[in-house]
């Protein structure tokens, strides 16, 4: 019998609380009570420790599947080899998530491929080939020119799967290449295309191709990403729900998040700037309007060297400061970021101090183009809590 494990990528996320999570510790344990299965995606950011890896193969049951993200570094940075070496984060990678191998809860990696990565499958059959065999991977591709049957045989060959996604983008075509398929459902919305909640009719479109899927493969991994405001709890229970997977504590959950999303939630303070007034500021101006006037000076004192830039592309911007980590990444319009103040910061949008410092150490036309486009489109920009994964 097929195996069907439904949940949603990531857990940690501090506006569950409230909606899905009764208090904001011990996040994993509390999931745990209702899936059997979660993507960790912040190893995409960050190779937890192995420390961290050790607390999670603890926490998680006996039976328990844990999908993890390549890290970016391969994926996105050395475009799994093209534009360097990797061999030593991949390393890493491997010996620090062992644990969960060694828990048996070990789903698949996914490898996703950043949205310009186009047809190459002599750079992606030399990646397959030197991977670990000890676990199972699954491709998420971003770029259409690799939607065809080459491709589906490359996995074929590496016992790989295709990723099937839910999406605006590419098309949610069910392509089975081995004996498990890999679904992760992004969300509909515009960017962020994850602040989406699938209605009952969209989820029970997926009923049958889940059923053709299972006829194929051993195991199902599904994992729902449009986590804002919990949305990706509540359609990883219904979908549960509909293959009658939900027991009777997980029916009630399932209802009282829907009662709780249903509520017009206490809206979070959004900005409504006029245009004219952004395009009359200068940069500090539009900060201040950004955050206040005590943040845009605290951030304005930090010094030149507590900053250090890893990239500075008007695109995206990876940066240390002090002992945080910030993005920003202007194409996809998300910022993360791990600070304590933007801890609750990030909920109603507002930049912190550190923030304020990188905007301002960087090429002036490229700080403009980014606060501008913040103030005028604060909506759709992410603000992305990003925590060292607890349990
Ligand atoms: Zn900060």
């Amino acid at each position: 019998m097929t195996k069907l494990y439904i949940g949603t990528s990531g857990w940690s996320y501090i506006d569950w609380v409230g909606i899905f999570y009764k208090s904001p510790e011990r996040l994993l344990s509390q999931y745990c009570r209702y899936f059997k299965t979660v993507e960790m995606d912040s190893s995409f950011y960050t190779i937890p420790s192995i420390e961290v890896m050790n607390g999670i193969a603890r926490t998680i049951p006996h039976g328990f599947k844990m999908s993890l993200k390549m890290p970016r570094y391969i994926t996105h940075e050395s475009l799994l080899g093209k534009k360097g070496k990797f061999d030593d984060i991949l390393k890493q990678f491997y010996r620090n998530i062992e644990p969960i191998l060694r828990r048996g809860s070990a789903a698949a990696i996914l490898i996703q491929l950043p949205p310009k990565f186009g047809y190459d499958p002599v750079t992606l059959e030399n990646f397959l080939s030197i991977l670990d065999d000890r676990y199972r991977y699954a491709v998420e591709f971003r770029e259409p020119s690799w939607l065809k049957p080459e491709t589906y045989k490359l996995l074929e060959r590496y016992n790989a799967a295709y990723t099937i996604v839910d999406e605006p983008l590419l098309p949610p075509e069910a392509i089975v290449t081995t004996d498990i398929a890999y679904i992760r459902w992004h969300g509909r919305g515009r960017r962020p295309w994850y602040n989406y909640r699938y209605t009952d009719h969209e989820l029970r479109e997926w009923i049958p191709k889940i059923e053709a899927i299972m006829d194929q493969v051993d195991h199902i991994y599904g994992y729902f990403n449009n986590h804002f405001h919990g949305y990706a709890v509540e359609n990883a229970l219904q979908i549960l729900d509909m293959f009658g997977l939900l027991d009777e504590k997980g029916r009630e959950e399932l209802e009282k998040i829907k009662n709780r999303l249903d509520k017009p939630y206490i809206k979070k303070r959004m900005l409504k700037m006029d245009e004219y007034l952004i395009d009359t500021l200068d940069l500090k101006g539009i900060l201040e309007l950004l955050t206040d006037k005590k943040r845009l000076e605290r951030g304005l004192r930090i010094s030149d060297k507590e900053l250090h830039f890893t990239r500075a592309d008007p695109d995206q911007i990876v940066a240390d400061i002090r002992d945080y980590k910030v993005i920003i990444d202007s194409q996809e319009r998300m910022i993360i970021h791990n600070c304590g103040d933007w801890q609750r910061l990030h909920m109603e949008k507002k930049l912190c101090k550190h923030l304020v410092k990188i905007i301002v150490a960087i090429p002036r036309e490229d700080a403009l183009n980014i606060v501008r486009d913040l103030a005028k489109n604060i909506d759709l920009w992410s603000f992305e809590y990003l925590e060292t994964p607890t349990t």
